[in-house]
C-alpha cells in the first residue's frame, strides 16, 4: 500500500481525521510522540514539523536539540480505539537535523542504512517476528501486577484461556490497522500470548512490531488487563521472546533456498548462519537489552543459552524452520521484545550480510540436546554460551568492531554507556531472593 500526500489529504478529509501524531523511536525501543490537529497538516507533509529532543533518552545533546520529523505516508493509519468522530491517525516518522540530514540517534535510520547496503547487492531481506506477552491483572488502583488467576498451557482453549476476548480484539484492530495476522495462541506459561502477523521488508517490519505493541497495550488495558513485553516476568516460568525470522529475496527468489544443497538450503544460507553466529555475542546486548533479559535465557524455559545451529531440534539458538521454497528462512530464537526492533534487526542482518560477502563457513550443526553434553563434548563441538548478564553482553558489544559501525557512534555510546549504568544500578540492589536466603540464617 502507497500514499501519496494527495492521497493523505483525501483521507484525513474523508475520514474526519481531527488530530495527527508524529510517531517515533528512541535508542531503547520507546514510541514517542507529538500530536498536532490536522490545521498542521501542510507542515507535516512538508517535512516542517519540529520538536525539542533535549529530554529525550538517548537524544540529549542541547546544541542540537532541534530535530524534524519527515512522516512516513505508508505509514498512515488511523487509531481505531480512538473516537470514530475526530479521529486520531498517526504517522512514524524519520529524525531529520535541522541540515536536513537524518540524525545518527534515530533507530529507523541505522535500519534503513543496512537494508540500503543490502539492496547494492540486489537483496530485500525479509522478517517475521514472532511476539509473545503477558496478560497480567491490575490492582484495584489500576497498578499493574505480574499476576493473573489463569491456568491456561499451550494452545488452551476459552474458559482456561481467559485472555480469548483481549486477544481477539488485538487481532481484529491489528487487521483494521492494516496487518495481516496469520495466527495467534496462547502460549505455554499461564497467562502468556502470542500474536503472529506476515512477514515483510525489515523496515516495514520493525514499523509493524513498534505499531503491534502500541496497540496490545491499549486493548489489553480496555481489557482491565496489562499486557507486558517484559522478557521473564516470572520467575519458574517461561519468559517472552520475540523468535526474528529472516530470508533474503533477490530478483524475487529466495537465496537461502535450494532443494540440491544440503537440508535444501543453499551456500548463502549457511554463510549467512555463520556471519550471525560469529557477532552473537556482540549482538546479543541489543537483542536482549535489559537485565530481565537474562533471567529468561537460562535452561529449561526454551529459551537459548548456548551458540549452536539446528534444522532439527527445536531450542537452540538458530533454528531452520521446515518450510522451503520461498518460505525458507533462518529462526534467530534469542532475540526478546523488550528490545529496539529497529536496531535488533540492523544488527542481526548486518551480521548475516557479513556471512555472506566473506564466505564464512558456521560449525557443524547441533542435533542433539546440548544440556545433556559434559563440558568436554560441548568444547569438542566448540559450543560457547550466550553472554549470562548484561555486563557480558554490554562488554561483548563494546568489543565488537562491527557491530560499532553498524549502530554508528552515535549511538554505539549512548547505548553502551546507559546499559553500563543500568548494571551498575541494578548490581546493587537487595533483593527478595537475598532476603528470603540469608536475613533469618545470618
Ligand atoms: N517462550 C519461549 C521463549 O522464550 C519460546 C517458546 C516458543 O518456542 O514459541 O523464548
Ligand atoms: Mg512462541
Ligand atoms: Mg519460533
Amino acid at each position: 500500500r502507497h500514499y501519496t500526500k494527495q492521497d493523505i489529504y483525501r483521507l484525513v478529509e474523508e475520514e474526519d481525521v481531527e488530530f495527527i501524531r508524529l510517531q517515533f523511536t528512541d535508542i531503547f525501543g520507546n514510541l514517542k510522540n507529538v500530536a498536532v490537529t490536522t490545521s498542521q497538516l501542510g507542515k507535516v507533509l512538508d517535512n516542517e514539523c519540529m520538536f525539542d529532543g533535549s529530554s529525550i533518552e538517548g537524544y540529549a545533546r542541547i546544541e542540537e536539540s532541534d530535530m524534524y520529523l519527515y512522516p512516513e505516508l505508508d505509514t498512515f493509519e488511523i487509531f481505531p480505539w480512538r473516537p470514530q468522530q475526530g479521529k486520531v491517525a498517526r504517522f512514524l516518522c524519520d529524525v531529520y537535523k535541522p541540515d536536513g540530514t537524518p540524525f545518527e540517534g534515530d533507530p529507523r535510520n541505522i535500519l534503513k542504512k543496512v537494508v540500503k547496503e543490502a539492496e547494492q547487492l540486489g537483496y530485500t531481506f525479509d522478517v517475521g517476528p514472532e511476539c509473545e506477552f503477558f496478560l497480567f491483572d491490575l490492582k484495584e488502583n489500576g497498578e499493574p501486577t505480574n499476576s493473573s488467576k489463569e491456568r491456561g498451557g499451550y494452545f488452551d482453549v476459552g474458559p482456561l484461556d481467559s485472555g480469548e476476548n483481549a486477544r481477539r480484539e488485538m487481532v481484529l484492530t491489528l487487521e483494521d490497522m492494516g496487518f495481516e495476522i496469520e495466527s495467534s495462541h496462547h502460549e505455554v506459561a499461564p497467562a502468556q500470548h502470542e500474536i503472529d502477523f506476515k512477514y515483510d521488508d525489515a523496515v516495514k517490519t520493525a514499523d509493524n512490531i513498534m505499531t503491534f505493541r502500541m496497540a496490545v497495550r491499549t486493548i489489553a488495558k480496555r481489557h482491565g488487563l496489562h499486557a507486558t513485553f517484559m522478557p521473564k516476568p516470572k520467575y519458574g516460568i517461561n519468559g517472552s521472546g520475540m523468535h526474528i525470522n529472516m530470508s533474503i529475496k533477490k530478483d524475487g527468489k529466495n537465496i537461502f533456498d535450494n532443494p540440491e544443497g544440503k537440508l535444501g538450503l543453499s551456500e548463502d544460507a549457511y554463510h549467512f548462519i555463520a556471519g550471525l553466529m560469529k557477532h552473537m555475542e556482540g549482538i546479543t546486548a541489543i537483542t536482549n537489552p535489559i537485565v530481565n533479559s537474562y533471567k529468561r535465557l537460562v535452561p529449561g524455559y526454551e529459551a537459548p543459552v548456548y551458540i549452536a545451529w539446528s534444522a532439527t531440534s527445536r531450542s537452540p539458538l538458530i533454528r531452520i524452520p521446515s518450510s522451503r521454497g520461498i518460505n525458507t528462512r533462518v529462526e534467530l530464537r534469542s532475540p526478546d521484545p523488550a528490545a529496539n526492533p529497529y536496531l535488533a534487526l540492523a544488527v542481526c542482518l548486518a551480521a548475516g550480510l557479513d556471512g555472506i560477502k566473506n564466505k564464512l563457513t558456521p560449525p557443524e550443526s547441533v542435533d542433539k540436546n546440548i544440556v545433556a553434553m559434559t563440558k568436554e563434548e560441548m568444547e569438542q563441538c566448540g559450543i560457547k554460551y550466550l553472554p549470562a548478564n548484561l555486563k557480558e553482553a554490554t562488554i561483548a558489544l563494546e568489543q565488537n568492531e562491527f557491530i560499532k559501525n553498524v549502530l554508528g557512534n552515535y549511538i554505539f555510546t549512548k547505548y553502551v554507556q546507559a546499559k553500563k549504568e543500568e548494571w551498575n544500578q541494578y548490581i546493587i540492589q537487595v533483593s527478595q531472593w537475598e532476603i528470603d536466603q540469608y536475613l533469618h540464617r545470618i
